[in-house]
This record gives structure tokens, C-alpha cells and sequence, in this order.
């Protein structure tokens, strides 16, 4: 009996998502063989093992089949029944439709106890039962798309490359319609959530406070503000995301938004990954409301304090478990992709009211994602970064001049009184850090000391202590460290301005826009920076490394990201999920286009429907929780 975790394990939970298990390839077995067993039997070796050898009659003489430890294969294969085969693939006639054999058989992800055959019969047998076309026909018939039964049915068993083709179509679009048409709905359910209170906006007090800056807003931030100002001015609340890579001052622009909030009688959140995070955002705060009245309170874990009287609160997730007051007016949550959605809709469930949310995140997001998976969120985009901030140099480091390089890095550290940091991967790369990081990253470290005799390290990864984990970070602060070695997983929104470069081992592990994020830990002073990226591979990886050194944003460098490596390996969105499209693509512009079309359609029309009409019940469920 096949167990349901093993499905689980391929995502399958459900007939539906059995019926939309795709096929990856397809073996051309139209050329299959047909013939009458004339005997079946096993052969037991003396290694325990059997082997079972199957004699078919043929229109070409006499075959033999041979298999390897099935020996239940003897019980059903029997003689005189009719078996069409190729290669080890094999069906009994039974003048039914052959699925295995004969034709263009589909192959699949599989796993332990799942192989293709199985997925085959059963897929087979789910397609039997008649499946409701959610699809209105008037977009079928303008973007030519077939039904739903005949597009499953050739997904599955196609007779010929044209019947693929027409299938993938459909599919496809369904996969990008019904991606857009959640993030359409999420939009809707928002905008139907009620406003405490519309904000007056003081344009004067607001200029007022920025001219008291001790610099000038760049262009980038002064459009990111109007465009949150006017989401502020709206009896609607706001859902706005502002994207702007590491140093690019998306903090400026939340605390002028938060003044907004205090000039209107209402308090406003701030809300950081880390409590180092919370800390420096606390600071950074307190400075820039110099000299106004508003009360800023830092809450972080084990802190009871009284946040009625204060305007600006300053914390992590543990905000979430305490009882928010409902004047809030404004909540900022910086460094969004590690809020899981679920967290924050509890947050807002709380509240009678909605207040306005302003998500801060340094993750870049391709334009195609954000048009899509993202399209509930209006963007505000941070694509320059303040003047007098220079990019860091970069340069690919092969494995015949590492040694080279850690002279030079010595020799700038002695000259320049500078700092760096060295970054280890993870072995595993996936965003979380195991025991074998660690070691790996601590072995590093004692290497790294015999390397470099003169200077003081430290050893920085996810492990240690929060408190530990501070007093390194201090110790590097007040330059009593020259060196940081650390996992890629370290908190990278600090600053250390005396920290001019970077080396990061195995580069080819990353995305570039994760590489492009952790040299973004450098470069925050004014000496020039640089980017070591070590690597022992060639060719194809060394050419996809070299876009770092021509390419300074982010956001580019997703792109790049997409195109070569697909949305499976996003820096800061993997998690996500519903990014794992089957069969269509982020870089399909036209089929994007297509379906936005055709969501705003059907949105339009849904206000003279029921919600839900045109969604199978499991998608519809699968909308409502990413609400
Ligand atoms: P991030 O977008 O990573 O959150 P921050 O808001 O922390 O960036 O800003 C990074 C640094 O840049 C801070 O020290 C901040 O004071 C400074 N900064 C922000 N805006 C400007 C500006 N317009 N001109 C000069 N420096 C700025
Ligand atoms: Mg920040």
C-alpha cells in the first residue's frame, strides 16, 4: 500500500493535484512490441537475488524479456496473455487503451514508491470522472485556449507533439491566470477592509522635517515618498511595498510616513527581523525625530512597557503576541520576506480596523514576479542609492591566485586600517543553517588564523548566542577585529563603513542577487570597496559570476537570476511557494500580458458574481489561505 506521505513528498494531496502532477518529458514508445507469454518463471541465485525470465511469442519470432528481483512478476504475467512491451516497459493487453506502451508515454517526478507507471494507471483512472471548466468560455475562445478535460487528458496521454502543445497552452495560462487572480483578490479583500481614519497631510510640518535632514532626499526617495503620501491621503488603507536594496534610505521615508501617522493623532509600528535590526532602526529614529515632540519606545522581548502613550514603537515578531491599541494608525515591517504572511494577517486580524501597511524589503523582485505573484501590493522602487556612495569593485578570484588574494587583503588591511569580511557558504544551500555550516565555517575560521597571524578574527554564524553574537559585532564596530569570518545567513542590513571588502568562498553557490546582496555589506564608508568572489569552477560559471562585475543594481541582477537559473533559486523569495510554476514562466512576457488582460476581465465581472464562481473549490482554498 502506497503510503500518502510518499505523494505528499511530490506535493499531491489531493485528486486535483494528482490531475495537475505534469509530466516533465515523454519516451516515444510507439513502436511497442506485442506478443503472447509462452512461459513465465524465476531463477533463484545463489546470491539470494532472482532473476525472472519471460518468453513471448511474436510476429518476429520468439523474445525473451528478462527482469531482475520481481519475482511476483511471474504471478501476473502468465502464460497466454497478450503483452505489448518496449524496452523494460510492459503492459498486458486487454483491449483496452494501452497507457504504457504504444504511444508517447508520459514521465514524471517521482519518488520512493511513486514511479511513473504508478502515477500513469492512477492519473488514468482520476481522468475518468468529469472535471467543471472554471474558465469562461469568452476567454477560451479569445486566446484560443482548449478545455479543461481534453487539456488534462493530452497533458497526460498525448497522442502526438501538436496535442502537447495545446495542452501546455492551456495549462500554462492557467497557472499565471489563477497566480494573478489571487493576488487580484487579496487586492480586493484589502481594499474592503475599513480605515480607522483618513490622514490629513500637513505638506509643511512633512518638508519642515526634511529639510531639518542633515542631507537632501535623492529623487528616488522623494517619489517613493509622494507615492506613499498620496496611499496615506486615501480613505483606503494602504498595501505598499517599498523595494530598495541595502543602503538605498528606505528608513527615511517609513519615518516621514510614521510622522505623517503622529501629525494625524495615530501610532504607528516598526517592525524588524532581528532585534540588532530594531536597535540600529531605534537610533536612527530617535535622530531623525530630534527636536519634534514624538515619544519612540524600543520593545523588545521580556519588555513590559506601556505603548498607549507613545507614538512610534520599535520591535520584532514579538509584537505580534502583544494587545496592539487601536489607534494605530500605520505599520511598517521591514524586511518583509521574513514575515511569513500567515504572522501578519493574525496581527491585522486583531484589529478592528485596518491600518496602513508599508512593507520595506531589500529583496529585489523581478518586474514579472511583482506584475504577478505581487501584483496585490503597489510598488514604490529605491533604484538609487544616496550620492557619494561608490559601487564595490568586484572581481572573480580562481582557485591559482587565492593565495594572492589573501596577500593583497592583508596588505590593504595594514595600509588602509580597514576591515573584511569573509563569508563561507552553506553546504546545503538552502537559506537555513545546519550543524555542518557550522563546522564547516568553524574549520574555515582556524585556517583562516594560521592565514592571517596578524590580525585579530572573529567567528560570526547563526548559532552562537544573541548576546555572543553582539559583542562580536561590537568587537568588529570598535575595530578591535580586523576580520569577520561568517555564514551567508548573518543579519546583513548593519552597517560597518570601516568595512572596505569581502571575499566570499564558493560563489558559485549563490544567486547573483544574493551575492550582490552580502557585498552590500561594504562599501558603506567612503574608501573604495571591493569583492572577492572565489571560485574553483570555469566556463559557464565564471560567466554568469562576471554580470557582478558590470552590474551594480540589484534588481538587475535578479533579472539575470531569473532568466539563467528560474524562480527556483530567487534570493529571498524561494519560500514562496507559489513561485513554483509548471508550466509557464516569469519570462514569458506575452503570457503574462495575456492573463493580466483576462484577470482584469473577469474582475470586472465579478462584481455581478458570486466570489469563487470561477475557482475549483481546492484553488479557491488555496487563495483564501494566502490571503
Ligand atoms: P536601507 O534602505 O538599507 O534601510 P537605510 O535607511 O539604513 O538604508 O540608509 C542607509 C544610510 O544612508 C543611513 O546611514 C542613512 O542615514 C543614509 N541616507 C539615507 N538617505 C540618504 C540621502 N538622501 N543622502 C545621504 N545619505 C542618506
Ligand atoms: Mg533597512
Amino acid at each position: 500500500m502506497l503510503s500518502k506521505k510518499a505523494l505528499e513528498k511530490l506535493n499531491i494531496f489531493s485528486n486535483t493535484d494528482l490531475l495537475h502532477h505534469y509530466p516533465f518529458r515523454y519516451e516515444d514508445l510507439t513502436h511497442s512490441t506485442i506478443g503472447a507469454i509462452i512461459s513465465s518463471r524465476n531463477l533463484y541465485l545463489r546470491t539470494g537475488k532472482t532473476i525472472q525470465k519471460i518468453i513471448l511469442q511474436t510476429n518476429s519470432g520468439n523474445q525473451e524479456l528478462t527482469f531482475f528481483n520481481q519475482p511476483y512478476l511471474v504471478k501476473t504475467l502468465k502464460p497466454g496473455l497478450q503483452l505489448s512491451f518496449c524496452g523494460q516497459n510492459y503492459e498486458i493487453v486487454t483491449g483496452q487503451e494501452l497507457i504504457h506502451t504504444g504511444r508517447l508515454i508520459s514521465i514524471y517526478p517521482e519518488t520512493k514508491g511513486v514511479s511513473s507507471k504508478w502515477l500513469r494507471r492512477r492519473i488514468y483512472t482520476a481522468l475518468k470522472k468529469p472535471i467543471e471548466d472554471w474558465l469562461p468560455e469568452i476567454i477560451k475562445a479569445k486566446y484560443h485556449l482548449i478545455d479543461l478535460n481534453p487539456a488534462l487528458q493530452q497533458i497526460h496521454f498525448p497522442k502526438n507533439q501538436t496535442e502537447i502543445n495545446a495542452a501546455t497552452a492551456r495549462l500554462a495560462f492557467d497557472e499565471m491566470f489563477l497566480l494573478q487572480l489571487q493576488a487580484a483578490r487579496r487586492k480586493k479583500s484589502w481594499q474592503e477592509n475599513k480605515l480607522a481614519h483618513q490622514f490629513k497631510i500637513d505638506q509643511e510640518k512633512i518638508l519642515s522635517l526634511i529639510s531639518s535632514l542633515p542631507f537632501n532626499l535623492t529623487a528616488g526617495q522623494n517619489l517613493c515618498l509622494k507615492e506613499i503620501i498620496a496611499d496615506l491621503g486615501k480613505n483606503q488603507p494602504m498595501n505598499r511595498l517599498l523595494q530598495g536594496e541595502v543602503g538605498s534610505g528606505k528608513t527615511v521615508v517609513a519615518a516621514l510616513a510614521m510622522y505623517l501617522s503622529y501629525l494625524n493623532g495615530y501610532q504607528s509600528i516598526l517592525m524588524a527581523p532581528t532585534v540588532i535590526l530594531a536597535q540600529q532602526h531605534y537610533q536612527t529614529l530617535k535622530t531623525i525625530f530630534h527636536g519634534t515632540s514624538i515619544k519612540i519606545e524600543l520593545i523588545i522581548k521580556n519588555c513590559k512597557l506601556k505603548i498607549e502613550n507613545c507614538d512610534i514603537i520599535i520591535g520584532t515578531q514579538a509584537l505580534l503576541f502583544k494587545k496592539i491599541s487601536s489607534k494605530l494608525g500605520l505599520l511598517v515591517i521591514d524586511e518583509q520576506h521574513r514575515f511569513g504572511v500567515a504572522q501578519r494577517s493574525k496581527l491585522l486580524a486583531a484589529q478592528k480596523t485596518t491600518p496602513h501597511l508599508l512593507t520595506m524589503t531589500a529583496t529585489p523582485i523581478p518586474r514579472t514576479i511583482a506584475l504577478t505573484a505581487y501584483s496585490d501590493l503597489d510598488l514604490s522602487i529605491l533604484d538609487e542609492m544616496p550620492i557619494g556612495r561608490q559601487p564595490v569593485k568586484t572581481w572573480i578570484v580562481p582557485a591559482l591566485k587565492r593565495l594572492d588574494a589573501y596577500h593583497w587583503l592583508a596588505k590593504q588591511i595594514s595600509a588602509h586600517r580597514t576591515q573584511a569580511f569573509i563569508v563561507c557558504p552553506l553546504i546545503n544551500p538552502s537559506e537555513h543553517e545546519s550543524m555542518a555550516d557550522i563546522k564547516n565555517v568553524t574549520e574555515e575560521f582556524v585556517k583562516l588564523q594560521q592565514i592571517f597571524p596578524k590580525f585579530k578574527l572573529g567567528l560570526l554564524h547563526g548559532r552562537l548566542k544573541s548576546a555572543d553574537k553582539q559583542a562580536l559585532l561590537q568587537q568588529f564596530r570598535d575595530q578591535k577585529l580586523q576580520i569577520l569570518v561568517s555564514t551567508p545567513v548573518i543579519e546583513v542590513g548593519i552597517d560597518f563603513p570601516n568595512a572596505a571588502m569581502i571575499i566570499i568562498e564558493a560563489a558559485e553557490r549563490f544567486g547573483l542577487a544574493q551575492l550582490h546582496q552580502l557585498r552590500g555589506r561594504v562599501g558603506r564608508g567612503n574608501q573604495p570597496s571591493y569583492c572577492l568572489l572565489f571560485t574553483t569552477q570555469e566556463k559557464t560559471e565564471v560567466k554568469r559570476l562576471k554580470y557582478l562585475e558590470t552590474i551594480h543594481s540589484g534588481l538587475k541582477l535578479a533579472e539575470k537570476d531569473l532568466q539563467l537559473r528560474g524562480p527556483g533559486n530567487l534570493y529571498g523569495l524561494t519560500q514562496h511557494g507559489w513561485l513554483n510554476l509548471k508550466l509557464a514562466s516569469f519570462t514569458d512576457v506575452k503570457l503574462i500580458n495575456l492573463t493580466r488582460k483576462a484577470v482584469a476581465v473577469i474582475m470586472a465581472s465579478c462584481r455581478h458574481n458570486q466570489k469563487g464562481k470561477f475557482l475549483p473549490e481546492e484553488k479557491a482554498n488555496a487563495a483564501q489561505s494566502l490571503n
